[in-house]
């Protein structure tokens, strides 16, 4: 495998926090950062070395980044694979298109997932209404999600009739879709999973998610789930990355059943959110290791040394409350008084609600101490759900 020397060029497809992290990492170990990104001031535009202000199939744009960059990486499954194939013809690609195209579509995911032996809820494929009025009782009641361009919660409608499945599917605008039942669920995990090109894999301990309308709130870890669990979820990880033929830092979403099954909710191929603890709590984090993996570089250790608990930081931290339309400055001070507690801001100049901001990532000796610290951030920026966090 070639290493490409610290001082050369990475390219980054995308231009969001992931991309800002995947740089600050990337420049740590020496490399420059060019980011290929439509945003005139995005997130990782505004620390990389060179912004590329172009759409993502701008010929030009793409060649600019070609000319400069030995290898790319992206930071978004949306990245059209014509990008990734053009990049690819002069510089190492990861993850490769064939991976990204997987996992930007849910019918495409959860057809190679089952085929690949790997359990998923009961499904079924929308194609039209009459698909809705086909579906079997054992998948309602249910959630009908549309197999593209649906993130945190958006596109997603929940049915309890095969009559709401239709008018779900129409709601959604007739887009190929997926009716999924819903799952009784004990928990929800994620594991980060590094591959790379002599097929070295490493993964890191698993994360217990908790979402809010839709949209991750807070990652705990380690998960509080059995020993045997956990490692089965990071023994998955590492035989999808596998299946796939994966290059690159890859998530896996679980549900954890009340009866102990363990079923993909779906892939990202890419570092993230439920990861960001690896920043503060692991010998290497999850951007750390994209970077390694794109310059042939060995990969690091994963082992984390602090329990860890990650809250995120919407927009509406920046309001008072719910009905506020002034914008105020959050109690930073407050947060940081909290010695072990991790503050990260993505730069993004406009707080807008439910706009991922930032993060704060608290540790502890314990996890109860990290939790207890999570609580209280939670409480000093008015947070909702501090008290549930236990
Ligand atoms: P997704 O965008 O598919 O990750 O769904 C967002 C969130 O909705 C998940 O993290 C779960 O909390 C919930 N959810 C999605 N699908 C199901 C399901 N089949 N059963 C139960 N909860 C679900």
């Amino acid at each position: 495998m070639r290493m490409i020397p610290p001082g050369s060029w990475l390219g980054l497809l995308g231009g969001g926090q992931l991309g800002r992290m995947f740089c600050m990492a990337a420049q740590s170990l020496g490399y420059r950062v060019a980011v290929l990104d439509p945003a005139a001031d995005g997130p990782a535009a505004s620390v990389a070395d060179r912004h590329i202000h172009a759409d993502y199939l701008d010929p030009a744009g793409l060649a600019r980044l070609a000319a400069l960059a030995s290898a790319a990486t992206t930071e978004f499954e949306n990245v059209p694979a014509a990008a990734l194939d053009f990049l690819s013809k002069s510089a190492r690609v990861t993850p490769g298109a064939a991976s990204v195209a997987i996992a930007q579509d849910r019918i495409s995911e959860k057809t190679f997932l089952s085929g690949h032996g790997f359990a998923v809820a009961p499904y079924a494929v929308l194609r039209e209404a009459r698909d809705a009025a086909n579906a079997g009782e054992a998948l309602l009641p249910g959630i009908v999600k549309s197999a593209r361009l649906g993130y945190d919660g958006k596109g997603q409608v929940r049915v309890k009739t095969r009559s709401d499945a239709a008018a779900a599917f129409e709601s959604l605008g007739r887009v190929p879709c997926v009716l999924e039942r819903f799952v009784d669920l004990a928990c929800e995990v994620s594991v980060i999973v590094a591959r790379d090109e002599s097929d070295a894999v490493t993964t890191w301990p698993i994360a217990e998610n908790r979402h809010r309308d839709g949209i991750l709130d807070v990652s705990i870890v380690p998960a509080r789930v059995d020993a045997g669990l956990a490692s089965r979820a990071r023994a998955l990880g590492t035989e999808l990355a596998r299946a796939l033929d994966y290059r690159g830092i890859l998530c896996v979403e679980m549900f954890v059943t009340r009866s102990g099954e363990l079923l993909v909710n779906e892939i990202a191929p890419r570092p993230h959110n439920s990861g960001h603890y690896t920043i503060d709590a692991c010998e290497t984090s999850q951007f750390e290791q994209q970077a390694r993996v794109l310059a042939g570089l060995p990969l690091g250790d994963t082992g984390q040394h602090a329990p860890a608990v990650m809250v995120n930081l919407l927009g509406d931290v920046w309001y008072d409350n719910a009905n506020a339309s002034a914008r105020r400055e959050p109690a930073w001070e407050r947060v940081l008084a909290h010695p072990r507690a991790k503050l990260h801001l993505y730069g993004k100049h406009e707080a807008r609600r439910g706009r991922k901001m930032g993060h704060v990532t608290c540790l502890g000796d314990t996890l109860d101490e990290a939790l207890a610290t999570a609580r209280a951030v939670k409480r000093d920026l008015g947070i909702p759900g501090a008290d549930e966090l236990a």
